[in-house]
């Protein structure tokens, strides 16, 4: 959908010079570091801060910076030749992982830093494979070249075995660990030589060294043959064996960078990826002007990619759209922030139109009006009051009152909703209670803006129990949220200790599920009733709700109470209390009273209906379960898969890197509690372990019992 309407001159200069790019890595590998020197080099901060203390202009927050990772994406613009850079920051923790996927949703390619030494770890490919998924073009940036240990064509040759990518050199590294200093460009076939102490100084070009000249020529030939198979002039040239220019170089290397990916995305695996691959460490200030050059090369602008599918949010018709200024203004809320300063920062991604500042627009998702007070660009932890935001750009607005992630905004009169950011179910959760009574309304402050922010958090209030549990991604992600409710909303609280979180699901359909609401004594009586089938729904899908009432059966203003029931109903659900999940709710009949139906008589009808419906479902219980990674030497193999398969794990498959060996396995969460200890002491700490939650399966009945008895009851 790539659009070559009449957008005007001033238009097209403008987005063909914006870069919306994200960089995403692995912790540790170094991508705070590559992106601070990136506002180094383009001048938006002017002295490096060192990441080890915590000075990082992208790590705003304070606990961030003690932990040392990102987890909050903020988005930075900076300039570099004639180019707008709109840099999104993203985690690199697992447990955020969310925060990885709704960045990739809006930005238009990613640069992936690969550690020199640990080349492709695990989390790196769980980030390659969402990139995939949205058909992100991206290069890899090869970082940490100076480290001991270090061996870019070993990583090199992982990106493509391990990623199946068509990995291809830009650079060779010039020297290794102690002695690197500058790359290869094999573009230009020169040498560039960095002043790593003085990172001011522009890098010497020169001819290529002798001892190179042989792996560079090797290097730069696999460039022209893997280029030649994406672009006709590179093909014809490379038959011939004539050299191409470096112009028809570049533009080759831009067309295979950003049509292959796209092609991934669209569903397309035949064609494998093609990756431009650079070198570094940013840390020694050595390969990262190259970097920013190929961020303007070869990824793609606004124009290049296609905008996400809208749709009319009644009659589900397609809505086109192009990045015209005079179009429409459509966009999309991608990360909400609260800023010390200022408040709630809305970061919007405009697809179409112009905002401006001040105006009114309509929050398509929640079909409420939001007005626009303030739109802001930010630098790092710095802001830039502007006027308006233009098709294609990336910038934070203030003043929004009910917009959460993923909704969509568009004119008052028109309506059009984005696909939604699809966001993984939370896994583990948490009782959490005020420490003191003055506690109490300042915690469910905090919980409510935390969970406007992140929506992998959730709260569940029990009013049975009286209980509130927080429900989040991993132990890190809940124990920094109690963090940032201690510094930023000054509340203490008490928390039990992690625990599963459960799910309850249905496996038979139920033809009918009746609700009813009936109290006539004296006055107006209420007057709520409904029928409707519930059906088991593929993993992932949550609760889906279809009202197929008709001739007026219940009046149409009923039907949302009768969803808000259900939905509510769906939060603690009849077997144990856990929240009820892929059920497809079809209400298809029912009756009213004109005088006494009201909507909360036809909630509460819904209520019992759904949990009546649910009982009769033959209704099981679900569990996490993780994709578990363990790198361990070869002596330890053994007792380390026992106990994995005493932890009711099965192992997928066992590999061998370098001289260690790897076990994939899937295990249920419930099992990995204490996992860290256990497998120090069975393998005399030689071994490593990472994990990340996979899929939702049933669980075993003896275990399900257990928890309805005991766990299930205190709920
Ligand atoms: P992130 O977790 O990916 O954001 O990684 P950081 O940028 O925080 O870097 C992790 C650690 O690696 C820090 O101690 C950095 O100083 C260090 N580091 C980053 N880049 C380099 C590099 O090029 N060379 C070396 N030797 N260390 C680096």
């Amino acid at each position: 959908m790539t659009t070559e309407t009449k957008l005007s001159a001033a238009a097209i200069e403008r987005l063909t010079y914006t870069r919306n790019f994200g960089i995403v890595a692995h912790i540790d590998a170094g991508k705070t570091t590559t992106s601070e020197r990136i506002l180094f080099y383009t001048g938006r901060i002017h002295k490096i801060g060192e990441i080890d203390e915590g000075t990082t202009a992208l790590d705003w927050m304070a606990q961030e910076r003690e932990r040392g990772i990102t987890i909050t994406a903020a988005a930075t613009t900076c300039f570099w030749r004639k180019y707008r850079f709109n840099l999104i920051d993203t985690p690199g923790h697992v447990d955020f992982t969310a925060e990885v996927e709704r960045s990739l949703k809006v930005l238009d390619g990613c640069v992936v830093v690969f550690c020199g030494v640990g080349g492709v770890e695990p989390q790196s490919e769980t980030v390659w494979r969402q990139a995939d998924k949205y058909g992100v073009p991206r290069m890899a940036f090869i970082n940490k070249l100076d480290r001991v240990g270090s061996d870019f064509f070993a990583v090199l040759k992982e990106l493509r075995e391990r990623l199946g990518a068509k990995a291809v050199a830009l650079e060779i590294p010039w020297g290794r660990e102690d002695a690197f200093v500058g790359v290869v460009d094999l573009v230009t076939m020169k040498s560039v030589k960095f002043d790593s102490a003085n990172p001011s100084t522009a890098p010497e070009i020169g001819e290529i060294p002798k001892e190179l000249s042989a792996q560079a020529a090797l290097s730069r030939h696999d460039l022209l043959e893997a280029a030649a198979e994406y672009d006709d002039t590179l093909m014809e040239k490379y038959i011939h064996e004539q050299a191409p220019t470096e112009e028809e170089l570049r533009a080759g290397i831009r067309k295979a960078t950003i049509r292959s990916a796209q092609h991934r995305g669209g569903g397309d695996k035949r064609e494998p990826m093609f990756v431009p691959v650079l070198c570094g460490a940013s840390f020694r200030n050595i390969g990262v002007q190259p970097l920013l050059d190929a961020i303007c090369d070869y990824l793609p602008s606004p124009l290049d990619v296609p905008i996400p599918e809208a749709h009319h949010p009644h009659t589900g018709d397609p809505v086109a759209l192009s990045p015209d200024e005079q179009g429409p203004f459509a966009a999309l809320a991608f990360k909400i922030a609260t800023d010390p300063y200022v408040g709630k920062l809305y970061f919007l991604r405009v697809y179409s139109g112009v905002l401006r500042s001040g105006e009114t627009v309509l929050n398509a998702t929640k079909r409420r009006k939001e007005r626009i007070s303030k739109l802001m660009r930010m630098h790092a932890n710095k802001q830039e009051l502007i006027e308006e935001i233009k098709a294609g750009d990336i910038a934070a607005a203030v003043g929004l009152k009910d917009t959460t992630t993923g909704d969509t905004l568009c004119p008052e009169d028109a309506h059009m909703v984005f696909e939604r950011i699809q966001f993984p179910e939370p896994v583990i959760a948490m009782f959490i209670e005020p420490k003191s009574k003055a506690d109490q309304d300042k915690l469910g402050t905090a919980l409510g803006r935390l969970q406007d922010e992140d929506p992998t958090f959730r709260v569940r209030y029990n009013p049975e129990t009286g209980q509130t549990l927080m429900e989040g991604m991993g132990e890190l992600h809940l124990e920094i949220l109690v963090d940032r409710m201690k510094r930023e909303f000054n509340v203490e609280a008490l928390t039990g200790k992690p625990q599963v979180a459960y799910k309850e699901t249905m496996t038979q359909p139920v033809e009918k599920a009746e609700g009813k609401h009936i109290k006539q004594t004296g006055g107006r009586g209420q007057y709520g009733h409904v029928v409707m089938k519930l059906e088991p729904a593929p993993p992932k899908s949550g609760i889906t709700f279809i009202s197929k009432i008709v001739g007026g059966r219940i009046p149409k203003e009923f039907i949302p109470a009768v969803e808000d029931g259900v939905l509510e109903a769906a939060m603690t659900g009849p077997m144990a209390g856990f929240p009820v999940t892929d059920v497809t709710v079809t209400l298809h009949d029912g009756s009213f009273h004109e005088v006494d139906s009201s909507e909360i008589a036809f909630k509460i009808a819904a209520i019992e209906g759904f949990k009546q419906g649910v009982l009769k479902g033959r209704p099981v219980m679900l569990e996490p379960i993780m994709l578990v990674e363990v790198v361990m030497p070869e002596e330890f193999m053994g007792e380390i898969i026992g106990d994995l398969q005493s932890r009711r794990g099965k192992i997928e498959n066992i590999a061998q890197r370098g001289s260690s060996r790897v076990i994939r396995g899937y295990v249920p969460l419930a099992e990995m509690f204490g996992y860290a200890t256990a497998i120090r002491s069975l393998s005399q700490g030689r071994a490593a372990y990472t994990m990340e939650p996979a899929r939702y399966e049933q669980v075993p009945k003896h275990i399900a019992d257990e928890l309805i008895g005991h766990g299930g009851k205190k709920r």
